[in-house]
Formats: structure tokens, C-alpha cells, sequence
């Protein structure tokens, strides 16, 4: 089956609206066709609801643009560096979730403290240091918190999610902001949580890859 990156585009935009990672225009995605070297990413400042294929703006990793009469996203940076930087990722996915920013704002790791989240999260959710939104400082800095992990959080601002496909890179966010929610009710009622050991997390990344049908997608 073809993929059609620019329906991809404007599905996932309703997607962060819908599923909560958002309000308004804010968060931005992309896809990458990696046997083209061109990524597909949403237009600036633009109502997800209300954006059609048109809207979609098409880049190559030198930054031009190929294809679409809009913006594209001001963190389109961010995105094209996480692609240089990381061969295995096929979808960025940038949201404004409540509980990640909680995080977020207080420049705190997110642990793996649930089986799930090691699976899918890989590393511990880092803080990048704070850069203006769109910069190319923050296009640095978020790709150096994400190191080989799935997800990281941008200082004062939000969090940054990856994956093979856009799938993947939902699954992420949602995993992503339910382990901020649980990380921040233990804290609020005053507790310390309980680690997983460094040997479990490593069999739980290892099994991450085998987990489910094998010819799933
Ligand atoms: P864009 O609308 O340009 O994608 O910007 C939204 C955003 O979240 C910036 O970080
Ligand atoms: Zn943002």
C-alpha cells in the first residue's frame, strides 16, 4: 500500500486535538519518507480542524521547501534534526499535554517507573534546556535530551515524541503522558516510587521489540 504522507498529515493533526495533547494550533507533526529524503510536516498556525492535503508543506533535509503555498511549522528545525539524527524514527510528533508539562516547567526527569512506559519510552524522559519556540537552539537542544530514547520534554513549553510511524509516535505521547500523570499523583500524595531494577528495564526494552503479533505494524 502507497502511503499518503499529506492525508497522514492532516489525520494526525485532528488526532492531537482529539486525544487531548493539545489546544488550539499548537504541537506540530511530521512524517518522513526516508526513500525520498522529504518530510511531510503541518503548516504553521493553522486550525488542525480545518486544514486540507493543500495545507501540508513538503521539505528536504536542507531545509527547502519542495511542495505546499504555506508556513510550515516553526519548529520544522526540530523535526529535520531528529530525522538527520535518528535513522529509526519515521514520525515526530510535538504536544502540549497537561501533565508532561508539569515536568516540563519544572525541569524534572519523567522515570520509568511502569513496565509500559520502559517498553515504549526507552529512556527516562529528559528535560532539554530551555530555547525560544522555533529556534534552531531548541532544535539542538531537544535532540540531545531525546538521545536514544522515545520522547523528551521541552523546557517551559512541551514534549516531543517519536517513533518508527506515526502510530508508533502516538502510542509514545500517550504512554509518555500517562507516566507523567502517575509520576505527578505519587508525588502529590507524598510518596517515593518504587524503581524497576536497571536488569528488568533492560529485559522490558529488549522484549519491547518482540512484544505482540510478529507481523503486527
Ligand atoms: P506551529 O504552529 O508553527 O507548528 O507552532 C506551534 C508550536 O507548538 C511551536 O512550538
Ligand atoms: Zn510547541
Amino acid at each position: 500500500m502507497i502511503m499518503d504522507y499529506k492525508e497522514l498529515i492532516i489525520a494526525s493533526g485532528k488526532q492531537l486535538l482529539t486525544e487531548g495533547f493539545t489546544v488550539d494550533t499548537w504541537g506540530n507533526i511530521s512524517a518522513f519518507d526516508r526513500s525520498q529524503g522529504r518530510f511531510y510536516i503541518s503548516p504553521s498556525g493553522m486550525d488542525y480542524h480545518s486544514c486540507s492535503t493543500d495545507d501540508v508543506v513538503v521539505m528536504g533535509l536542507d531545509g527547502r521547501i519542495l511542495e505546499g503555498h504555506r508556513k510550515p511549522s516553526i519548529e520544522w528545525e526540530m523535526h529535520r534534526n531528529i530525522y538527520l539524527a535518528r535513522p529509526d524514527v519515521g514520525a515526530v510528533v510535538h504536544t502540549h499535554p497537561v501533565a508532561s508539562a508539569v515536568f516540563a516547567c519544572t525541569r524534572m526527569e519523567i522515570p520509568l517507573l511502569l513496565d509500559e512506559a520502559a517498553q515504549t519510552l526507552i529512556r527516562p524522559v529528559k528535560t532539554a534546556d530551555y530555547a525560544l519556540p522555533g529556534s534552531s537552539e531548541l532544535a539542538t537542544n531537544c535532540v540531545l535530551a531525546l538521545g536514544d530514547g522515545n520522547a523528551c520534554l521541552l523546557a517551559s513549553h512541551g514534549a516531543v515524541c517519536v517513533g518508527a510511524d506515526m502510530k508508533k509516535a502516538f502510542k509514545v505521547a500517550k504512554v509518555l503522558e500517562t507516566a507523567a500523570e502517575i509520576y505527578f499523583r505519587i508525588l502529590a500524595i507524598g510518596k517515593v516510587p518504587a524503581e524497576i531494577t536497571p536488569e528488568n528495564l533492560e529485559q522490558l526494552r529488549l522484549r519491547s521489540k518482540f512484544y505482540g503479533q510478529p507481523s503486527a505494524q
